[in-house]
């Protein structure tokens, strides 16, 4: 069933509208129609929304809520929700809170009991994730990398043996120290994915083994300017990649007479190694 509301009747609300990460014809309808029908618009830098405001001929008023602020100025939004106003967040761009400012208004909003609803739509770290060719049936989203050597590596050493899909902010000023030091850490291997200015003219994806990227990069000033995403391929155990033919092979008959998992663990025991290993392998490798 579909529901064509835009905004509920008559009750004070807070709406978090995302837009558009570079693509101004990825605003959505409703995007629209709540920046336009709301009393206020709660802005990270106004001028730039204004903008955007005014290229869809939107005349709501603004206000500025950005990082050195909002702790302040969250209470004031929320007297003027509880006064009866309908107000929108915005950020300069994708969503409000996903490395943007939103989190002490959102939560200051739920303490008051003021509704709040979501909109759905662009964020730079799903568009990438998206279209990566990377695992995305489990991943993190770990925002901005520590702007310092020493952070960065702590971070990286974090994920190091992290199964899923690990996915960073990063700014172009400081891409290739980071790939060096991610390189330092998980070694030239690891599949990395570069997404770069998602959305807009020179869109880039570059999927290669992190040694192989760090060089494409280095070589390519073009490749270090923009907005980018750093996508970060799982651990994958050693085991699964190098397991000896005499085990694959026992697994492959096995698990012609049995279930994948009890192959698995038949051959788990007959070779001392770890079932969910061995499971993991006969998913991919085995019909
Ligand atoms: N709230 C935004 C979102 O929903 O994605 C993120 C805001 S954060 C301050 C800005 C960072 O997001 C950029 O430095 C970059 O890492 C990423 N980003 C935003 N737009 C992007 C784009 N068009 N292409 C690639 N990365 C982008």
């Amino acid at each position: 069933m579909t529901d064509n509301k835009t905004l509920p009747d008559q009750i004070p609300t807070l709406f978090i509208v995302p837009t558009p990460i570079g693509n101004l014809g990825d605003i959505t309808q409703r995007a629209i129609e709540v920046l336009s029908s709301v009393d206020l618009i709660a802005a990270e830098d106004t001028r730039h929304t204004g903008k955007l405001l005014s290229h869809f001929n939107i005349q709501t008023k603004t206000f500025a809520l950005h990082d050195h602020n909002e702790q302040q100025k969250a209470q004031v939004l929320v007297e003027k929700l509880l006064e009866g106003q309908s107000i929108a967040l915005v950020s300069d761009a994708g969503t409000p809170l996903i490395s943007d400012p939103g989190y002490h208004l959102v939560t200051k909003c739920r303490q008051a009991g003021v509704k709040v609803v979501p909109l759905p739509g662009a964020c730079a770290v799903i568009t990438a994730l998206s279209a990566s060719g990377l695992p995305s049936d489990r991943f993190s989203f770990e925002g901005f990398l520590p702007a310092k050597s020493k952070g960065r590596k702590d971070k990286f050493l974090e994920i190091a043996k992290a199964e899923r899909t690990c996915i960073f902010y990063e700014s172009p000023h400081r891409i290739l120290d980071s790939l060096k030091d991610m390189l330092e850490i998980l070694g030239p291997d690891r599949e990395v994915v570069l997404a770069r200015e998602l959305t807009k003219t020179f869109e880039t994806f570059q999927g290669l083994p992190l040694g192989e990227l760090f060089e494409w990069v280095q070589a390519d000033s073009n490749q270090q300017r923009g907005e980018m995403v750093l996508l970060v391929h799982g651990h994958r155990e050693a085991v699964l990649e190098s397991l000896p033919d005499e085990v694959t092979r026992t697994l492959a008959i096995l698990s012609k007479e049995l279930p994948l998992k009890k192959a698995a663990a038949l051959a788990a025991e007959i070779y001392n190694l770890k079932k969910n290993a061995l499971y993991k392998w006969g998913l991919e490798n085995l019909d």
